[in-house]
């Protein structure tokens, strides 16, 4: 029996695999054992309420249709939570069971919208219209709406917020969210069935229709065939189109020149790169939205170190509440270095021996070129001692490596460097310039 569960069960994490990125099935599926089978009832333990909350809040589709899978359609999913790791446990029920028909409905994800997006510099205009958009859905002359922009910079979020708050005003009927790829595989399916005619309608009878990541269009030509006429169709009716790309239309090589010229009917409006407040405050959104109150000091390190992908920024975020719910303990700054460190570390080290030696030569007033000149004059000579002793308690640099930022000079000199600042700090002298500049180090690099 509990051989058969155990199979079963890896079974249905291959299936989840497939759905979720490595980081999140680590995190989340990982730790969850099966318990029981019974019937096609299956019972899961997980290790906390926090943990029960987010699988049902983040990953229950996801684990349903997995369950489905291999259960058969009967199946359903029971949680069993150990409660202070006692074998005591409670059973809840999987609150939301998979509703194909509302999937087909649209296509979108609640979770996506306005309010939980955070408005900075880097968004503020394709924010702005993506709003006006989904207040009036082909009322605009932001038609097509194309939204573009790198991985993980909320573009899927945005477009679909247009989707919700549509569907929420009531101004449309039928919303249609789709990727181009997901609209590229069931136009080929409905080639092979012979039912395109039935694939062209129920684009075409759309009043907002989203389609993402279109660079994905490109060499695929009767797949832009069959979207350029859907685009015809519901521009014609006045129908609303919204877009997304990794880039801006006139980059997006193997897309006909037809479609390129359509897209950048409307208006164009890209996302950049969010800055450390906006990083910072998406952060807070997100633990807010989770009912967490963290140190500021926390969101500041992740802020600092995660720079290009949201995603990324909230994935660290998340990684730190599990961890936390987990092992019940609190999050703390050296926790957040601890658990982050591989994301976070090679950054920090990458800047470290240079932005000692600026550091240090700024605290004692010196152009940091003395770091890596000849100069044996007593003030720049002891200043580069301790800026070596520094990269070799911050940093994970050889010896090697410190002499060579510092004018190619051998590890023997490093050594002596830090033997004559360690000297001199057991004489109580530097100790007070060591403590400062270490901190100033520290300070900058969260
Ligand atoms: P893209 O489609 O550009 O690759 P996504 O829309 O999938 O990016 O965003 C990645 C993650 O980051 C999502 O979980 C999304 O909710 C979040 N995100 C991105 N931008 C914001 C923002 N401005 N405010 C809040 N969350 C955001
Ligand atoms: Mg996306």
């Amino acid at each position: 029996m509990s051989r058969q569960i155990d199979q079963l069960w890896s079974g249905i994490l291959e299936n989840i695999k497939k759905e979720v990125n490595g980081n999140s099935f680590a995190t989340w599926f990982k730790p969850i054992k099966p318990a029981k089978l019974e019937g096609a009832t299956l019972t899961i333990q997980v290790p906390s309420q926090f943990f029960y909350e987010w699988l049902e809040g983040h990953y229950s589709v996801v684990l349903n249709s997995a369950i489905t899978k291999v259960l058969g359609p009967a199946a359903k999913l029971l949680y069993s939570v150990i409660i202070d790791s006692s074998i005591q446990s409670m059973q809840l029920p999987s609150m939301k069971k998979v509703s194909p028909k509302a999937k087909v409905q649209s296509n979108i994800n609640e979770r996506f919208t306005f309010d939980s997006f955070v408005e900075g510099d880097c968004n503020k205009f394709a924010k702005a219209a993506s709003m006006t958009v989904a207040k009036s859905p082909g009322g605009t002359t932001f038609n097509p709406l194309l939204v573009y922009g790198g991985v993980g910079l909320g573009k899927t979020h945005l477009i679909q917020a247009i989707g919700n708050l549509a569907i929420q005003n009531g101004v449309v009927n039928r919303v249609l969210y789709v990727d181009s790829e997901r609209f590229t595989m069931d136009f080929i399916d409905s080639i092979q069935k012979n039912k395109t005619t039935e694939f062209s309608s129920y684009y075409r009878n759309a009043d907002l229709l989203v389609v993402d990541d279109i660079q994905f269009f490109s060499n695929k030509e009767r797949t832009q065939d069959e979207f350029f006429h859907t685009f015809n169709a519901l521009h014609n009716k006045g129908k609303q189109i919204v877009l997304s790309s990794d880039r801006p239309p006139k980059e997006l090589n193997g897309i006909e020149e037809r479609l390129i010229s359509r897209f950048q009917w409307g208006l164009v409006v890209d996302i950049q790169l969010p800055d450390l407040e906006t990083r910072q405050a998406i952060l807070q959104k997100k633990a807010e939205e989770n009912g967490l109150e963290l140190p500021g000091e926390i969101f500041q390190f992740i802020a600092t170190n995660i720079t290009s992908n949201i995603r990324e920024l909230e994935g660290a975020l998340i990684r730190l509440l599990a961890y936390s719910s987990l092992k019940g303990v609190d999050i703390t700054l050296d926790l957040a270095k601890r658990l982050l460190k591989d994301v976070c570390l090679p950054q920090m080290r990458a800047i470290s021996i240079e932005f000692i030696q600026k550091t240090t030569a700024d605290y004692f007033g010196i152009p940091d070129d003395m770091m890596r000149a000849k100069t044996r004059k007593k003030e720049i000579a002891q200043a580069r001692q301790l800026a070596m002793y520094l990269c070799k308690r911050l940093t994970d640099s050889s010896l090697k490596t410190i002499g060579l930022h510092f004018g190619g000079r051998d590890h023997t000199t490093v050594i002596h460097a830090i033997a004559v600042v360690e000297h001199m700090m057991e004489k109580n002298q530097l100790r007070e310039q060591v403590e400062a500049i270490k901190n100033k180090i520290e300070i900058a690099q969260l």
